[in-house]
């Protein structure tokens, strides 16, 4: 028996589609296992064998259980574009392509990603808007993986090692737009996630002390060093975590006016304001 692609397709999407997973991981993965391009999708060639279908049906199971794409393929797909991943950098999520869609709405110029990972935030910004782009990790290793990154995907972004916004304020940089997804789990979470997460993404990614709420707060007492007035900020957080960081924002800074977002599973996941004293 043989196949061509399209007869793999159509059922490996309606199995993503129903488990709520990009469908376009069927297509990733396909063109990943059997080396073809996008052309070779489209022109529905060549005839794959029974072998090639049998493997191909187990990945997209998995997948469809939610093990991530990169985990199969070693990349994992981000606003369209193919991200290479590894131990040392989180699996870009579905979920933060929405901040960087946010993000997209405002003007300006000089941009920070702060704790970049695999460049996923940094990089599709440089590519979707002519923003001056900077990335910081604090793990050399997340870094490597980024600039690879950036390097395939021809991407210009300033890559800076150290610690949240310390490189920024090291060079006097003055943001626009601060951006960051930053690691938010509380350790007290770690039971409830699940084994693909835990056993493959790295745990400096994940966890941060004081509820999850550790980065966000030491990132917030750096604003009047790093913000330009009238700037913007946007962090992803934790379902749970919009309405204690927005008290703590505004103990701080009182004047500053912090707005909440839902993602589409209705969740909180944006917390973004505009930089004022
Ligand atoms: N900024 C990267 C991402 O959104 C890495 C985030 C992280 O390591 N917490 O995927």
């Amino acid at each position: 028996m043989s196949f061509k692609p399209s007869e793999l397709l159509i059922p490996a999407r309606q199995l993503l589609r129903v488990q709520d997973i990009p469908v376009n991981g069927a297509d990733w993965l396909l063109m990943d296992l059997f080396e073809l391009s996008r052309l070779d999708i489209m022109l529905d060639q060549p005839v794959l064998t029974e072998e090639m279908q049998q493997l191909y049906v187990s990945k997209v199971e998995l997948l469809a259980s939610g093990v991530p794409l990169g985990h199969l393929t070693g990349f994992q797909v981000f606003y369209g574009r193919p991200f290479q991943v590894n131990g040392h950098v989180l699996i870009p999520r579905p979920e933060t392509e929405e901040l960087v869609e946010r993000t997209l709405e405002y003007a300006g110029t000089v941009v920070a990603d702060i704790g970049t990972g695999s460049g996923c935030i940094a990089i599709t910004l440089a590519l979707e808007s002519d923003y001056e782009v900077y990335a910081v990790d604090i793990s050399s290793e997340a870094l490597e993986v980024a600039k690879r990154n950036a390097e395939l995907l021809g991407a210009s972004v300033r890559f800076l090692e150290g610690d949240l916004l310390a490189p920024i304020k090291a060079e006097s940089i003055q943001l626009d737009i601060l951006v960051s997804n930053p690691p938010y789990i509380a350790e007290s979470e770690k039971e409830l996630m699940s084994d693909s997460v835990l056993d493959f993404d790295p745990h400096l990614a994940l966890f941060a002390d004081d509820d999850g709420l550790a980065l966000y707060k030491r990132m917030i007492q750096d604003l009047p060093e790093v913000m330009k007035e009238g700037g913007h900020v946007l962090f992803e957080i934790g379902h749970a975590q919009g309405l204690a960081l927005k008290e703590s924002i505004n103990q701080l800074y009182p004047n500053v006016d912090v707005h909440i977002e839902k993602d589409i599973n209705q969740l909180d996941r944006i917390i973004w304001f505009k930089w004022c004293q």
